[in-house]
């Protein structure tokens, strides 16, 4: 199963897709995690990345579809989970060629949606787990141990320096801008896009992404 997880930065796509990652054994592949990985390996693609990153800005497509292509190959025919990509519309036709190269096919698009107000508000209360990626919520979802990761026990929570104010009206920017078109792309085509409600707890939003994919 391929599955596309779409929606502003904020929206919980990183928490929802760890737990529909480990319901149905799906590969979770962030490209903003894969980017963070690739910083601090210093590798020379970390390098070409982090000022793009630092400013909220998106690090140029070729970038990005030689780094999931390389994702894809290494991992044969394994289900995919894919948060925050693609991001702009060449990112969504470059995917499509990729999968059709390696005989493989998009089966569901979900798109989590909330108000700006409630993105801004979990941005900054938001952290994450360097080790495994695990998001967590200060104020809606905290760990049970106060800076401990629940899932893999990683000490030391971080709060990503973008998620600092000003970037995160940049990055809001950003994504109406330059990710909001991908939602008609996909409206047009097969697989369509199915959306949940993102402004509920996350059990709920859980339930409805369940229902998106099942469905
Ligand atoms: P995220 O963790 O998904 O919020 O991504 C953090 C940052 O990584 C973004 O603000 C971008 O600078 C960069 N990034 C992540 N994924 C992509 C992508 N698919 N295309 C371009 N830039 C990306």
């Amino acid at each position: 199963m391929i599955v596309i997880l779409l929606g502003p930065p904020g929206v919980g796509k990183g928490t929802q897709a760890v737990r529909l990652c480990d319901a149905l054994d799906l590969r979770h592949l962030s490209t903003g995690d894969l980017l963070r990985e690739h910083r601090r390996g210093g590798t020379e693609l970390g390098t070409q990345a982090q000022s793009f990153m630092d400013r909220g800005e998106l690090v140029p497509d070729e970038l990005i579809l030689g780094m999931v292509r390389g994702e894809l190959e290494a991992l044969g025919d394994g289900g995919v989970l894919f948060d925050g990509f693609p991001r702009t519309v060449p990112q969504a036709e470059g995917l499509r060629v990729v999968l059709a190269d390696l005989g493989r096919s998009l089966d569901h698009v979900v798109l989590l949606v909330a108000d700006d107000e409630v993105l801004v508000e979990r941005l900054s209360g938001r952290r994450s787990c360097p080790e495994c990626g695990s998001v967590f919520n200060v104020h809606f979802n905290p760990p049970a141990t106060e800076d401990t990761c629940d899932r893999c026990g990683h000490e030391g929570l971080v709060h990503r320096t973008d998620d600092q104010p000003d970037t995160v009206r940049n990055r809001l920017e950003v994504y109406r801008r330059q990710t909001e078109p991908l939602i008609h792309f996909y409206q047009a085509g097969s697989p369509g896009v199915r959306r949940v409600d993102a402004d509920q707890g996350v059990d709920e939003v859980q339930a409805g992404v369940r229902a998106a994919v099942d469905g």
